[in-house]
């Protein structure tokens, strides 16, 4: 790249390159053709954002001051595979800031239950627009700007919305996002504009059974209720895939909404995300560096449950992105040795315990000395007791437990082409391929009930008697497994009877366990800063802190053994904090995040009062 470095400035990088990279021209106002500091033509680009255009390098460097703030580490790039995207420009640390995007539009989800159209909390029909009829929660949110488009669509149709059950979703709802984009045709053309550039996949929603369905509701609404004729079916089906393909889930205190944002849509999908989104007090949508990314890396954001199987991730972008994901996660059978969607080979199991016990037979009586060959320790069958160890007073394990430490590969069954819904699955030990529908059948089936035990609020019992009945049937990093464990590793600590001031050693430790269980799988899955991570290190915090202090005051470990665990604890704690303290301080992530800062006070004060160092 042309141009001196000075300071933090940005290289200079010419005009012609930024503009075939971003896929723009010069008639395309993506970059400004004219010198931000004279006005000339531009020759150059900002080599940080390629976004600011100078006369020259001079101009750059006395501009810097003043475009410094608004300048960002990454560009806008083009390819006709992935439309556009964003590429860093520069090394980029964890927690930097990439991007606030205000939304080009907010509203309630398309399947969603009774909200207010004004500040989207939950209403329950005690009040009801003056003009609409719809339930709003009182006067004060009737002329609020979001409510405009839908309430006037409705009073000029001459027929008041009558809305009575509530806490249910309600088909009605459906239409309001899209009547919101629909308006600002005529309201507002440069929101309108913008947002018709938005990538809608309208080809590839065709013919979706989701999109049949909500597409029939919504034109018909549209049309025949509202008689908002002047949307053509072709338009209302392009919004609805704008809305499909760009929208964003925004959690509020007490219900979630749907926000479309221009730029933040460019994140392309990755399963393993390296940037992390969260919405400021406005709504806009907050984007930073999960983990370190380098130069020339592509920014992504994961647009569905990473905590899943491969299997269900595709269906969901299928249907709902309507895209299929070939990330490295997606297309390695085992997911980055995740073992999410893997189950346990019998055969391997029953061969292996044959052979165990004809071992034992023959070197009774006979030393064993230590000469086990170090190529197989203890064979698979002891593999799994120690992979699938639940082993509940022995916390030592728990640390390696999980980890595929051998080269060798383990009796995992997975699918053979993970991208495929009808791929064959195969046995990583003995490569025993098998051909029916039996593992797509038995995740469902322990899917579902694992679903149901998580919706009717699971006590510690339930999840541990559903782990016990599953484990010899599913790898225990199983996406179901580790869900039930985040939920199970919460409840010891929280459950009536199991209360942290309570909880036994042996709870401790099975809290400390799973909680190591879960970021161990979280570390690959959800990296860096991120919610999950967050929420599991004050989890593993707790179970530490309370585990040094019932040990040391028992006098069941020395001073230095306290003192290590108070140091692990410790660490878990600072991280935790970092992590949420890019959270908003109205979600509990938020809230956990301030108590996190608190207790490391609480902590160093104990550790003081000891006299350990650090
Ligand atoms: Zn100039
Ligand atoms: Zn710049
Ligand atoms: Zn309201
Ligand atoms: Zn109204
Ligand atoms: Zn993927
Ligand atoms: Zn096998």
């Amino acid at each position: 790249m042309p141009g001196e470095s000075r300071g933090d400035v940005p290289a200079a990088v010419p005009l012609q390159i930024a503009l075939q990279a971003s896929g723009a021209s010069l008639t395309n106002s993506h970059t400004p053709a004219a010198c931000a500091e004279c006005k000339k033509p531009s020759t150059i680009v900002c080599g940080g954002c390629w976004q600011l255009g100078f006369c020259a390098r001079d101009h750059q460097l006395s501009g810097w001051e003043k475009h410094r703030p608004k300048c960002r580490p990454w560009r806008i790039g083009c390819s006709s595979e992935l439309g556009r995207f964003m590429v860093a420009t520069r090394d980029i640390a964890a927690g930097e800031l990439l991007l606030e995007d205000q939304p080009l539009l907010l509203g309630p989800k398309m399947i969603t239950e009774p909200v207010c159209l004004g500040c989207y909390r939950p209403v329950n029909g005690d009040y009801q627009c003056q003009s609409c009829g719809f339930p709003l929660c009182g006067p004060q949110c009737e002329d609020t700007d979001d409510h405009e488009a839908e309430c006037k669509a409705v009073r000029d149709s001459g027929i008041p919305v009558k809305v009575s059950v509530f806490g249910e979703i309600n088909s009605m709802y459906e239409c309001i996002t899209p009547v919101r984009i629909l308006a600002l045709r005529d309201d507002a053309p440069s929101v309108w504009n913008k947002l018709m550039t938005l990538e809608s996949n309208s080809d590839m929603r065709d013919g979706t059974e989701v999109a049949a369905i909500t597409q029939q509701t919504v034109v018909d609404i549209i049309h025949d209720r509202l008689r908002l004729e002047q949307f053509d079916t072709e338009i209302i089906e392009k919004v609805l895939g704008i809305i499909d393909t760009n929208g964003f889930e925004i959690r509020l205190p007490d219900s979630s909404i749907l926000g479309v944002y221009a730029t933040a849509s460019m994140l392309e999908h990755d399963c393993v995300t390296n940037t992390h989104r969260t919405f400021d007090a406005d709504l806009n949508l907050v984007v930073r560096a999960a983990i370190p990314i380098k130069r020339g890396d592509h920014l992504t954001s994961c647009y569905t449950d990473p905590l899943t199987t491969t299997a269900t991730r595709q269906e969901h972008l299928r249907s709902s992105k309507y895209f299929i994901c070939r990330c490295k996660r997606c297309v390695d059978p085992t997911e980055l040795k995740t073992y999410v969607s893997a189950l346990i080979c019998a055969d391997c199991v029953k061969k292996q315990a044959e052979e165990e016990s004809k071992k034992k037979s023959a070197a009774q009586g006979k030393q064993a000395g230590g000469r086990a060959s170090r190529g197989k320790p203890g064979g698979v069958m002891s593999r799994i007791n120690q992979i699938q160890s639940t082993s509940k007073g022995d916390q030592s394990s728990s640390k390696e437990g999980g980890a595929e430490s051998s080269e060798e590969p383990g009796p995992w069954i997975v699918p053979q082409d993970p991208l495929s819904p009808s791929s064959n699955w195969k046995c990583l030990s003995c490569g025993y391929p098998t051909t029916d529908d039996y593992p797509d059948r038995i995740t469902e089936v322990v899917a579902e009930e694992a679903e149901e035990l998580e919706a009717s609020s699971a006590t510690v019992a339930q999840c541990e008697a559903f782990l016990e009945k599953w484990n010899h049937l599913f790898h225990q990093d199983h996406a179901i497994f580790i869900n039930i464990k985040y939920a199970l590793l919460h409840l010891y600590g929280s459950e009536d009877g199991y209360e942290l001031d309570d909880l036994s050693p042996i709870h401790l430790a099975r809290k400390e366990e799973l909680c190591r269980q879960v970021l161990k799988i979280a570390d690959v899955l959800v990296p860096g800063i991120s919610r999950l991570r967050g929420s599991v290190l004050y989890e593993l915090y707790q179970a530490l802190y309370y585990k040094a202090q019932a040990l040391f005051t028992v006098g069941a470990a020395t001073s230095e053994q306290a003192r290590r665990i108070a140091m692990d604890a410790m660490t878990a704690l600072k991280e935790c904090a970092r992590i949420l303290s890019y959270e908003p301080e109205v979600q509990p992530e938020g809230q956990l995040g301030l108590e996190a800062k608190d207790e490391i006070k609480k902590l160093q004060q104990w550790i003081k009062e000891e006299g350990w160092k650090f």
